[in-house]
């Protein structure tokens, strides 16, 4: 599936549970970090073939890399294992949507580089299909629906103004400017 349809599914997955924003953050980057492989686009379409849900689409390798995601989401030793474990579930989501919605044959090596096995569906949907762009609509709105209740966007920890010009909660800076003012004249 497209890129942008596995980060919101991070996004939305992550707003069901009780996370901080640098977890949030975290669970986005789990849910799409798999595509790393496809950077082999910039070698030719060959290495794009060759490797693209090979190397990080690999439990190995997605196990590895969420263990050190939870290290560098939470602080505390406590919340690493279960965040860890969210991290992990987040990768498989994408292996799931990737089965179904890559297109046609297109083999994920699951146990790489120990095992050739393949995780194969011949009956996948094409990338450009309608199904992908329902599911990238579906997620959208739910985006939508969290900023909308929780007052929040994926662009939380990026980019705080314009999250907040979005959802129309002040800004951390005049927040700030608001605090220190309260300061100043309780002096
Ligand atoms: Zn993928």
């Amino acid at each position: 599936m497209h890129v942008p349809t596995h980060i919101l599914s991070g996004w939305v997955v992550s707003n069901a549970f009780p996370l901080r924003p640098r977890e949030r953050l975290c669970c986005m980057i789990a849910a799409t970090f798999p595509d790393l492989d496809g950077i082999g686009i910039l070698f030719g379409q060959d290495a794009y073939q060759r490797w693209h849900h090979v190397a990080c689409h690999s439990v190995p390798f997605g196990s590895m890399a969420c263990a050190a995601l939870a290290v560098i989401a939470s602080r505390s030793a406590k919340r690493r294992w279960p965040i860890g474990v969210l991290f992990l579930a987040l990768f498989h989501l994408h292996l799931v949507m990737d089965y179904f919605g890559s297109g046609p044959g297109w083999p994920i090596v699951y146990f790489w580089p120990f095992s050739n096995f393949r995780l194969v569906n011949w009956q996948a949907w094409e990338l450009n299909s309608w199904q992908n762009t329902l599911s990238a609509a579906v997620l959208l709105a739910a985006t939508v629906g969290i900023a909308v209740r929780l007052r929040r966007t994926p662009l939380e920890l990026l980019m705080p103004s314009l999250d907040a010009q979005l959802v129309r909660k002040p800004s951390p800076a005049k927040s700030a400017e608001f605090l220190a003012d309260i300061r100043s004249r309780r002096r």
